[in-house]
């Protein structure tokens, strides 16, 4: 039962808070946050902020999660360590960018438990602000009664931005750099594969358009969450005729190093392929996006005939970009090609592939990473293999239609 709102909270604004900063977001004080346990199961959330944000709060089952939505909390700069120093009873925190013009917190519970005190009071003088969240242990059959997504998923807030406009002859390719906002994908110290990859996709982005005759379109140009459904929905909007999906995950398993490029299929080439593919699936889940129900959007899409088209079309798009970039010196990984369910990847009618440019968890993968000369030598890479299957799919193109 996944229905009901434990809470829905708006804090009215008023105007001397108001007043004082229009534009800026709130800001997170952490030395005045903090997460702790008390007696009897209970558990406290404090978070201070610059300022007063409509905000709401709800739980989330499977795993059991606290969701705080604001309208808009700033988090740079905030490490969630400096958060939640020690796992308690809330074992994990992650927080960020969400949507446009929302910023999402989620604490994963340990144990069940619920909300019985929300409140953010603002300091007239100040204006500042304090969310006060405290949290009581629950019996697991009432958890899963009052756990739910809240009614209004869009929050009110708008659609976001309009797809571009895009002339139907344009050859354009959507380049998704992964995770992003709340989901930070694998984090090495100040590494994020969520910044890497925003870097490299706008390198890439540039180095296409620099070339000419290419429409590039970003599935995210900012740190923030979009949603893996949401990714795959762009990519139809704008037509386009091809997805490359840019990763850097860690992975501890398979000899998870050097370059790889993956392509959908329902069976995994490989036990390492099929954890990568839950990885990124998980991530979408922790961040509080429900996947169920997802499949009749994609299904709509998975047309056998479009499919028996994409397939050899994704496989020359893998071996293009593979043989670029080992022309440039990957390093590629032993078996660059590899397949798995990606939900990403899940356009039967548009070509798409999943790139790991490196894996994080890999000592010289990472120090590659890291090298701004190395990311650049892969993004020519990437985006001469980009153009060279352009060229070659509008050749092929007459052969198959006919
Ligand atoms: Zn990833």
């Amino acid at each position: 039962m996944r229905a009901i709102i434990v809470a829905v909270l708006m804090w009215v604004s008023v105007v001397p808070v108001m007043a004082q900063d229009l534009s800026g977001l709130a800001r997170v004080d952490v030395n005045k946050s903090k997460i702790s346990d008390g007696w009897f199961g209970t558990t406290e959330l404090t978070l201070s902020l610059s300022q007063g944000v409509p905000y709401r709060v709800f739980s989330l089952s499977e795993p059991p999660r606290l969701v705080v939505d604001f309208r808009e909390v700033d988090f740079t700069g905030v490490s969630p360590d400096a958060l939640l120093p020690e796992p308690g009873r809330i074992s994990a925190v992650r927080f960020g960018a969400f949507k446009p013009g929302w910023s999402r917190l989620v604490l994963d519970l340990g144990a069940q438990m619920l909300p019985n005190e929300i409140a953010m009071p603002v300091d007239p003088s100040s204006g500042q602000a304090t969310l006060s969240i405290k949290l009581h242990a629950v019996p697991a059959d009432e958890f899963a009664e009052r756990a739910g997504p809240p009614v209004d998923a869009d929050w009110g807030v708008q659609a976001a931005d309009q797809p571009p406009t895009i002339e139907a002859e344009d050859f354009v390719v959507v380049i998704d750099p992964g995770h992003g906002g709340i989901d930070p994908g694998a984090v090495r110290d100040t590494t994020s594969e969520k910044e890497l990859m925003l870097g490299v996709g706008l390198a890439l982005r540039d180095a296409l358009r620099r070339a000419g005759g290419v429409e590039v379109v970003l599935t995210r140009d900012t740190d923030t969450f979009v949603s893996l459904t949401g990714r795959v929905a762009l990519a139809h909007q704008v037509g386009a005729d091809a997805f490359v999906s840019l990763h850097a995950d860690a992975l501890s398993q398979g000899q998870a190093r050097g370059a790889t490029v993956y392509t959908l299929s329902d069976e995994a080439s490989d036990a390492a392929s099929a954890q990568l593919a839950a990885q990124h699936d998980r991530a979408d889940i922790l961040a509080g996006v429900d996947l169920s129900g997802t499949d009749d959007q994609v299904a709509s899409v998975l047309m056998d005939l479009a499919r028996t088209e994409t397939m050899p079309r994704t496989d020359t798009l893998a071996t293009a970009l593979i043989d670029n970039m080992a022309a440039a010196g990957g390093p590629m990984n032993k078996r660059p090609r590899r397949e798995a369910a990606f939900s990403v990847l899940k356009s039967a009618d548009i070509p798409s592939v999943l790139v790991e440019v490196g894996f994080l968890s890999d000592q010289r993968d990472l120090a590659n990473l890291r090298d701004p000369v190395w990311r650049a030598v892969m993004v020519e890479a990437l985006a001469a293999g980009i153009l060279q299957w352009r060229d070659d799919d509008l050749a092929m193109q007459p052969l198959i239609r006919q």
